[in-house]
């Protein structure tokens, strides 16, 4: 199972899509269930267009124990991935959900809060 996702993860980032957040950002969920929630991105999938964010979309899945892995089975609660366009970067700075701008700072590109101008990736 985990080797066919990574499989097929491998073929689909081929198609190599841009996503506006990326692993690492703190995000707010804007639509679905999960509406509302903050949380950080746990794993971008730009070739889904989606991401994984911590504590958002969570389903309880069957685990299968794995002794060998330290693994009990039982029903675990995880995080599924949900779509990109359904989640906004919360500003570090104003703390508000915000759109990202870019720019170009001593050659580099940076993320830049639309509200409050602030670099994202400092
Ligand atoms: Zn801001």
């Amino acid at each position: 199972m985990e080797n066919a996702l990574k499989a097929m993860e491998k073929k689909m980032t081929d198609k190599n899509k841009k996503l506006h957040v990326k692993t690492g950002d703190r995000v707010i969920v804007t639509a679905g269930k999960s509406k509302g929630t903050i949380g950080n991105v746990k794993k971008a999938i730009p070739s889904e267009g989606k991401v994984i964010v911590e504590g958002a979309n969570m389903v309880t899945k069957a685990q299968k124990p794995q002794p060998m892995a330290g693994i009990q089975g039982g029903l675990i609660k995880l995080e599924a991935p949900l779509d990109a366009s359904k989640v906004m970067i919360v500003c570090p700075a104003c703390e508000k959900p915000t759109r990202i701008k870019h720019e170009i700072v001593d050659g580099k590109k940076v993320r830049v809060c639309k509200k409050c101008g602030e670099q994202l990736d400092v």
